[in-house]
């Protein structure tokens, strides 16, 4: 089986990059056992994540549908209203608004990790597109006087561009007041705090269970399944999820929270290792 999985990713690389398969002669050579001596793959493993984004259907479908759970649930909650706060929406903005599945993309064929400077590069061509569904969601909230903040943790220093980005592609409130960027630190309450103190929130978006409460961050695996069962009246009511599986904090399970002092070879053999198989 996992020799199997080893040769399809190899195959996929091969057959969508000719780049990747100029730069990769020594892997098919050694696809019977990768030698990590000469091999110093570091991406390879998101291929098929990074496809599946930007080619299913199925991911589109996805969005469309959270998009209608979300405007559902919108419409029930104005319904329902008895606050005399003005109502407001939290949403992340990465695989919740914006598609940077490109990014992902050169990653793989640069054969390199995430880095600040490059993803910089990226946020500055203010070119991500939206999620199916995201424009046309946030703007009937607006429509309906729900307030949008996006509180993401995209670097302060990227909040030109992204809210360049935001308002290119037709989002409201795309501007200063209304996108939260990391200035301190990733953890988001202090800033959804700062929310709650002026507006009654009656959703949160995102694609990562931090983006909803800071109960999930820096958590194991089984403690991280446990908070989302405890709280899975919230799914899909107050908290709308996105699908994104090229990276998240879930990975810091799969890496036993440790994913920055390790090296690849090491976490090849830990993903490889937490594989249910029979
Ligand atoms: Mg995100």
């Amino acid at each position: 089986m996992k020799r199997i999985l080893s040769l399809l990713v190899i195959c996929i690389l091969y057959s969508c990059s000719p780049k990747i398969a100029e730069s990769s002669s020594s892997v098919k050579k050694d696809s019977e056992s990768i030698n990590y001596e000469q091999y110093n793959g570091t991406q390879e493993n998101t291929v098929l994540a990074v496809l599946w984004l930007q080619m299913s259907s199925e991911y589109k479908a996805l969005c469309y549908q959270s998009y209608e759970l979300a405007r559902l649930q919108l419409d029930q909650s104005l319904l329902n209203n008895k606050s005399n706060k003005p109502l407001a929406i939290i949403t992340d903005i990465d695989e919740t608004v914006l598609d940077n599945s490109p990014y992902s993309g050169k990653s793989i064929e640069t054969n390199k990790g995430f880095d600040y400077e490059s993803w910089d590069e990226w946020g500055a061509l203010e070119s991500a597109e939206p999620l199916a569904g995201a424009v046309d969601f946030f703007n009937y909230a607006a429509s309906k006087n729900i307030t949008v903040f996006y509180i993401s943790n995209r670097k302060d220093n990227q909040k030109d561009a992204t809210i360049s980005n935001l308002k290119k592609q037709g989002l409201p409130f795309a501007d200063a007041q209304h996108v939260l960027l990391q200035t301190t630190t990733s953890n988001k309450d202090e800033r959804r705090n700062s929310v709650l103190e002026t507006h009654d929130v009656v959703m949160y978006i995102g694609d990562n269970l931090g983006d909803f409460s800071s109960v999930f961050d820096h958590k194991t695996t089984s403690e991280r399944h446990k908070i989302t069962d405890s709280l899975k009246v919230k799914f899909g009511t107050s908290y709308i999820v996105l699908p994104n599986p090229m990276y998240g904090a879930w990975e810091y399970g799969l890496y036993n929270e440790n994913p920055y002092g390790i090296s690849e070879k090491e976490k090849d053999s830990l993903r490889k290792a937490k594989l249910k198989t029979y």
